[in-house]
């Protein structure tokens, strides 16, 4: 298993407890029971490479049974030992809500988990802000501030590959 899932167990627990509490809040919709959380060791896949996170849609038998929310162990603790002023939690918290986010959209049809799209990063990520902003949680602003930095923020590289049959999708 990954480093951050040993170390920083409770915080990507309490982190999707909080996304979930916000997610839920703001759309109006449960959707703790529609995902897991696991960690990814890029040097094992690397089209994980400079992102944080991956979203996976897990299927069995053609039905889909729940989405995955794949941390970047590497990329995450690399980023945030280079920016010491952001703290893991917060970090987690926007990382997760982000993803709830797609997952709610996917979930409900607002949005095509198969056709991953620029449109949908950009309305995810603003939503993202605007819920955070409404539940703040300490830390957010020092979040956003570097966020908007990023020349080319990994966050927003929106394209999709199939593999095996399961659709990936990220951050
Ligand atoms: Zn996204």
């Amino acid at each position: 298993m990954a480093r951050l899932l040993t170390n920083h167990r409770d915080a990507i627990v309490v982190s999707s407890d909080i996304a979930d509490y916000i997610v839920g809040k703001g759309t109006r919709s449960d959707v703790r029971s529609l995902y897991d959380i696991a960690c990814v060791q890029p040097e094992r896949d690397e089209s994980y490479a400079d992102i944080f996170a991956r979203l996976m849609r897990v299927e069995e038998s053609g039905r889909i049974r729940h989405y995955r929310i794949c941390l970047n162990d590497d990329e995450i603790t690399d980023f945030l030992s280079c920016h010491p002023d952001i703290d893991l939690l917060t970090f987690l918290v926007f990382v997760m809500t982000h993803e709830l986010l797609h997952i709610q959209r996917f979930s409900c049809g607002q949005a095509d988990f198969s056709r991953a799209s620029h449109d949908e990063e950009i309305l995810v990520d603003n939503l993202t802000r605007l819920l955070m902003a409404k539940h703040p949680v300490t830390g957010r602003g020092k979040v956003f501030k570097l966020l908007d930095k990023l020349a080319a923020p990994p966050l927003y590289n929106q394209s999709a590959i199939s593999d095996g049959g399961i659709i990936n999708a990220y951050l």
